[in-house]
């Protein structure tokens, strides 16, 4: 089960085990996905691994099917959430890793923000 690595001290994995409370987006086997909680745009939620991966910095070969499946999900759940299709639509994924990539909470996870704009950040 995907959730046997998780880190007793992260938040995001304790969004997932249920300890902290989240609006759920999707959820399966592999996957979990939740709105922001500061969301900086009209539509902006979060798709994360429930295995606790600290970020990109450690993902690996073994990790391709688990990568591949979050990227699938990507436009299905932005339109399933609102956003607009494209290419009048669209939306913003993206992924801060480490210090300097603005990273706060390390937990691997895929922000993917749209919705009409003006936005309040980004
Ligand atoms: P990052 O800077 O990429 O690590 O982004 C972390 C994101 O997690 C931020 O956009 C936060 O608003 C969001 N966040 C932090 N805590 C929670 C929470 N309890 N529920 C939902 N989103 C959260
Ligand atoms: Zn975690």
């Amino acid at each position: 089960m995907s959730t046997l690595n998780a880190d007793p001290n992260c938040i995001f994995c304790k969004i997932i085990a249920g300890q902290i409370p989240s609006r759920k987006v999707y959820e399966d086997d592999d996957v979990f996905a939740f709105h922001d909680i500061h969301p900086w745009a009209p539509v902006h939620f979060l798709i994360i691994p429930k295995r606790h991966i600290p970020s990109m910095a450690q993902v690996g070969a073994a990790d391709q099917a688990l990568l591949g499946k979050i990227m699938m999900l990507v436009p299905q759940l932005a339109l399933e959430q609102g956003c607009e299709p494209y290419p009048q639509g669209g939306y913003r994924l993206v992924t801060n890793t480490g210090e300097q990539g603005g990273q706060e909470v390390h937990h691997l996870h895929f922000h993917v923000m749209g919705g009409p704009r003006p936005w309040l950040r980004g």
